[in-house]
């Protein structure tokens, strides 16, 4: 990989707005609130062109100019590779697109903010990490900081799906499952910062991962060719990802390189844990705690978000909103995808097919839109309907097209 130029300028936090120094590590703003990465965008505007990213591979760091590492060897590289958007069959038509990001390193999403976040504290120094995960980020922390040589602890709820826990172990993290959800991981993270020395990851607490996830944004004009889709559905926990592609088209905006209007970004969450859809609902810019949060789809089983003025903000600047399934909805779309168009969706990505259908069927969606359904992780990782059927032998060939 050739040497970087990145075109940080400085941060900045995203409830008030004041600036702080970049290459130096930062948690959360002084008002507790998420740091936002800015960047020097009209001296990327004189100096870069899509064309150069255009002659470069196609992975993550193509952007590398609106990325934050400055130096090449800090990079922690798994094979970030770009993922591919699949039409599904709704309607007949081909304009709902599912953006695969399960075949990402560690199976999901999370590897696009991790791999940035794990690269940008090894360029700090940062020596120790813990996190709270209802998996999948503790499986990409762990991938990553082991790689980049840097010690994990990652705390989840006891429910988490066992191959999230396994895999978390057995790529080098140290891993405890607790009673309690997702924000209880996080206080015993927050209370043991002091005696354990470490750097706390939790979503949004550090300024990077934000800027991974902001890939998907700009991949996704990239790969359609410098417009955007009409609409954009996103399965909601900590909200990273709709911050970040958020983020991603105001630079590009600015920077001119694209064209027409923005999308529409939809925030979908489960009937069981839907603190966003409430906020927006009720009009208000934060959101409460969801109290006895249940979902089958664990990834966005996020009671309270520290982002979420942020996601309701880019839910309301883009003239989108806000929707909550029920888990029967979720498994019901997992099965039509899967049995129509041979496509495994994970639950959270199901929950976007779901969302979909809904927003159609009360007219907040048109027939005619480009949508974009985010499938956030492999459906491998997740319990699927088991099958009983057994075969006897002697084979009574003529009964098998018929069980
Ligand atoms: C983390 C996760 C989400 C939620 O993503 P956020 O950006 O944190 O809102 C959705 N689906 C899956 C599979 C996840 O792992």
């Amino acid at each position: 990989m050739e040497e970087f130029r990145t075109y940080v300028s400085h941060l900045e936090c995203g409830l008030e707005s004041d600036r702080y120094p970049a290459d130096v590590l930062h948690g959360l703003s002084k008002a507790g609130r998420p740091l936002l990465v800015r960047y020097d965008l009209d001296a990327v505007r004189r100096e870069v062109s899509r064309d150069d990213w255009a002659a470069r591979p196609e992975h993550l760091w193509r952007y590398r100019e609106l990325l934050p590492v400055r130096r090449t060897e800090n990079v922690i590289d798994l094979g970030e590779i770009r993922t591919p958007l699949i039409p599904i069959d709704e309607l007949g038509g081909t304009n709902v697109l599912v953006k695969d990001e399960g075949r990402l390193p560690t199976g999901s999403f999370k590897a696009r903010g991790l791999c940035m976040a794990v690269s940008m504290a090894k360029e700090l120094g940062v020596e120790r990490i813990a996190m709270p995960t209802n998996g999948n980020a503790g499986a990409a922390l762990a991938a990553y900081a082991t790689r980049a040589g840097i010690e994990s602890y990652v705390f989840c709820p006891s429910d988490t799906p066992e191959v999230n826990v396994r895999e978390i172990e057995l790529q080098g993290a140290k891993v405890w499952r607790v009673d309690g959800l997702i924000h209880d991981c996080g206080r015993i993270v927050r209370e043991g910062v002091e005696a354990m020395g470490w750097f706390d990851f939790s979503t949004l607490k550090e300024p990077y991962r934000i800027e991974g996830k902001k890939t998907m944004g700009l991949e996704l004009a990239d790969q359609l060719g410098w417009t955007l889709p009409d609409v954009i559905l996103y399965p909601t926990g900590g909200g990273t990802g709709l911050i970040g592609m958020w983020k991603a088209f105001q630079e590009l905006r600015e920077l001119g390189w694209i064209t027409g209007s923005l999308p529409r970004m939809v925030a979908v969450q489960a009937t069981g844990c839907a603190p966003i859809v409430k906020a927006h609902d009720d009009g208000v810019e934060h959101a409460e705690l969801w109290e006895d949060a249940t979902t089958v789809a664990a990834g966005i089983r996020v009671p309270i978000a520290v982002g979420d003025f942020l996601i309701l903000r880019a839910v309301r600047e883009s003239s989108g909103f806000a929707i909550a399934v029920e888990d029967d909805a979720t498994l019901a779309s997992r099965e039509i995808v899967a049995r129509r168009d041979g496509l495994l969706l994970c639950p959270e990505g199901a929950a976007t097919h779901a969302a979909y259908r809904q927003a159609l069927a009360d007219g907040r969606i048109a027939p005619g839109e480009t949508a974009v359904l985010f499938n956030c992780a492999t459906g491998l990782k997740y319990d699927l309907p088991p099958v009983d059927r057994k075969l006897e032998e002697p084979v009574d060939y003529a009964r098998l097209r018929m069980s």
